[in-house]
């Protein structure tokens, strides 16, 4: 295999976007699927950076492929007795910085070409935050909210039976993702721990408090995107006009911490459609709507909104913080916010990027963005390898000053080197991985 087998664009289609490094050879004409692009998309960073350091050709495609990928078959008994059959995914893309570390996603459109671009930018992200982890990424290709919680249950033990081998504190530990939470991370503990004969917290982070979860994890990733948000605001928080597309575990708490430091939250999206009030949402208010509608469909206190009028609203700050490839080279023309917080993974495609930077639009990208998640997770496995817990101001502590030290490590590069704050980071974060193989060097 050479590096040209590769789509080597950020469509995934040949002829957009030349590869900086290898210029493109043929490709298939027909669209590619969103995991496709994902990993074009990724593969694409990865070259523009592999550039910029100059790395060698093998190198380059040894951090193009992953290390490790498993494909598994998850038979599920429904509860009107038919089995099923759904596929699974464990990917560790790269371990020359510590174990593998990445979260497991339950979405019915997760496919191997997501997960290993998923798991690839997680390698780029602990490397940029300074913790000891290569990257992971699991998956399972189902709709959680179509199963019972007993089914989600049997998936989840069972996907983790058959990804048994790979994970382990020292090896390979998962975290939540899109559709799991702290209870799918129970269960993780308690399958592995059960095949193991001992409790091992360790094996997994984002755990309730009652298994070894650390104070601080549930917001973690909200909380670093304000930190990275409030770092690059060019204006003080009170003047600051923000929209959040995704109103998840990610975005609603990105929502309230941002009004919490004193912007003004205008409008926010989930699956069901968008809320705005120019004057400012009341998010603690939306929050307790959605919680209890399951949606911030049918809040009183604001007017509807549509997807796309969301991300293409005239507001200082905007935080996707949902899926992948929402903005894209259509609508990237559109987008009057001057400053893109990514809370997702991948929301932004790299003609997308392009543009937005020939507009003046700054885009802190999700690998630093989004950082705050995995540095708890780090933070809580450090306190169960020591079966110790911190302080919920510890782990404060510890999150922003991890953060805060990406950021000015990014700002500084970008600033010297004349890079977008994404390249700069990408620059980052491979180099350190690059590094710690050529440190390594080759076996055998
Ligand atoms: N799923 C989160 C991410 O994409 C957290 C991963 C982790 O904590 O390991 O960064």
């Amino acid at each position: 295999m050479t590096i040209t087998d590769f789509p080597t664009t950020a469509s995934g289609v040949r002829d957009e976007v030349p590869d900086p490094l290898f210029p493109a050879a043929s490709h298939p004409a027909e669209p590619a699927s969103p995991g496709e692009q994902a990993l074009a998309a990724a593969r694409f960073q990865l070259a523009e950076a592999s550039r910029f350091l100059g790395l060698d050709e093998g190198l380059h495609l040894m951090l193009a492929t992953p290390r490790r990928s498993l494909t598994v078959s998850v038979p599920v008994r429904r509860e009107d007795g038919r089995m099923e059959v759904v596929q699974g995914y464990r990917v560790q893309h790269n371990l020359s910085r510590g174990p593998a570390k990445g979260g497991i996603r339950f979405h019915p459109s997760t496919d191997l070409p997501e997960v290993t671009a998923l798991a690839m930018w997680m390698t780029w992200k602990c490397a940029l935050a300074g913790i000891p982890y290569g990257g992971a990424k699991g998956g399972v290709a189902v709709d959680p909210g179509a199963l019972t919680t007993r089914e989600l249950e049997r998936v989840t033990r069972r996907y983790v039976n058959e990804i048994l081998p790979l994970i382990g504190p020292e090896k390979d530990i998962p975290a939540p993702d899109v559709g799991t939470d702290e209870q799918t991370m129970a269960w993780i503990m308690d399958t592995y721990s059960a095949n193991a004969g001992y409790s091992v917290p360790g094996v997994v982070t984002g755990k309730p408090m009652t298994l070894g979860g650390s104070l601080g994890r549930a917001g973690a990733t909200s909380r670093g995107v304000q930190i990275a948000a409030l770092q690059a605001l060019s204006r003080s928080p009170e003047d600051a006009t923000v929209a959040v597309q995704g109103f998840g575990k990610v975005g609603a708490l990105a929502a309230q911490y941002l009004a919490d430091a004193g912007c003004r939250v205008v409008a926010v999206s989930d699956a069901t459609g968008a809320v705005v009030r120019r004057t400012g949402l009341d998010v603690a208010a939306l929050r307790a709507h959605a919680a209890e509608a399951g949606s911030v469909y049918g809040y009183r206190d604001a007017d509807a909104l549509s997807h796309d009028e969301l991300l293409e609203m005239d507001v200082d700050v905007l935080v996707p913080a949902a899926l992948e490839g929402v903005i894209t080279a259509s609508n990237a023309p559109r987008v009057r916010a001057r400053l893109i917080v990514e809370g997702a993974n991948g929301p932004t495609t790299p003609e997308a990027d392009r543009i937005l930077t020939e507009a003046g639009v700054t885009v802190v990208p999700d690998i630093l963005a989004n950082a705050g998640g995995v540095i708890v997770s780090y933070l809580e496995w450090v306190q169960n390898m020591q079966a110790y817990s911190w302080s919920a101001n510890e782990v404060e502590v510890k999150l922003r000053d991890l953060m805060t030290t990406a950021f000015q490590a990014v700002a500084s590069l970008s600033e010297e080197r004349d890079l977008t704050l994404r390249q700069a980071a990408h620059a980052i974060g491979v180099g350190r991985v690059a590094e710690a193989h050529q440190m390594r060097g080759l076996y055998p």
